[in-house]
């Protein structure tokens, strides 16, 4: 079963200007990676405009577990599809505020799995107030803010998450962290991320191609190099 479907979806950012996207149908499943490729311009972050309902449709629609995506409340749909961007902003205040953000009640195993896993909870050790440090630019690095909003994204355990993977050279740890938040929320959830990274890509369960506003091919990295 689909979680995610795109209808025939035709959008633009102005009456006049060129489309973003084309006509564009796409099933996502519930399940898995999907990873949207793509040269400046092709669309993607428009998909990801559209999904979070920044950008309405101009003609076609999406599709949420059955439901027009139109029809959802706000506040359901952030609860269910979870982004981090290339720079997520963090909250003023502490840390377990900020992982804690959409999800007030996360139990303290739970904050800790996910600083394991993004490869922060050595680093916290070391903070003389661990959880409750005030975060600052004085405090943490761009690379260490990055894992703190995908920390908090596992925290959250999105039915949806999307990823805009920083263009931008992460650090290795970083680089790590993504990467296994990946498979992480994609083994109970989908996870839909543009993609600039090979790896990422081999790695995914179904890629989508876009070109000029369209999809232009889809399917596993083996399907695609072998239908080139
Ligand atoms: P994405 O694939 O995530 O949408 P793009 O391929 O559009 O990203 O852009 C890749 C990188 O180049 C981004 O960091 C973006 O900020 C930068 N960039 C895109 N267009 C321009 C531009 N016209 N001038 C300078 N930098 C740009
Ligand atoms: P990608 O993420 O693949 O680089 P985008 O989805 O950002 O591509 O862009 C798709 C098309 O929509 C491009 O032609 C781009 O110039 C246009 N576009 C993107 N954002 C805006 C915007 N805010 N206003 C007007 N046009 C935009």
């Amino acid at each position: 079963a689909s979680a995610l479907t795109f209808e025939q979806v035709t959008a633009r950012y102005a009456p006049g200007a060129a489309t973003a996207l084309q006509d564009v149908s796409l099933e996502i499943p519930r399940i898995g990676h999907t990873a949207i490729v793509g040269p400046s311009g092709a669309g993607k972050t428009t998909m990801f405009s559209l999904l979070l309902r920044f950008l309405n449709p101009e003609s076609g629609r999406l599709v949420l577990d059955g439901i027009p995506l139109n029809e959802w409340s706000l506040e359901d749909l952030r609860r269910r599809i979870v982004y981090v961007e290339q720079d997520t902003p963090l909250v003023p205040g502490t840390l377990r505020e900020n992982l804690r953000y959409t999800h007030q009640d996360a139990t303290e195993e739970t904050l800790w799995e996910a600083l394991r896993a993004v490869r922060l909870d050595e680093r916290v050790h070391e903070l003389p107030e661990g959880l409750d440090t005030v975060l600052s630019t004085a405090v943490i690095s761009g690379g260490e803010r990055q894992r703190i909003a995908l920390a908090r994204a596992l925290v959250s355990t999105p039915e949806i998450l999307l990823l805009d993977e920083a263009t931008a050279q992460l650090d290795g740890l970083t680089e790590a962290a993504v990467h296994d938040v990946i498979a992480r929320v994609a083994r109970t959830g989908a996870v839909l991320t543009i993609a600039h990274r090979l790896s990422t890509v081999i790695d995914a369960d179904q890629i989508v191609v876009l070109e000029s506003g369209a999809v232009r091919a889809r399917g596993t990295h083996t399907q695609l190099l072998s239908t080139d």
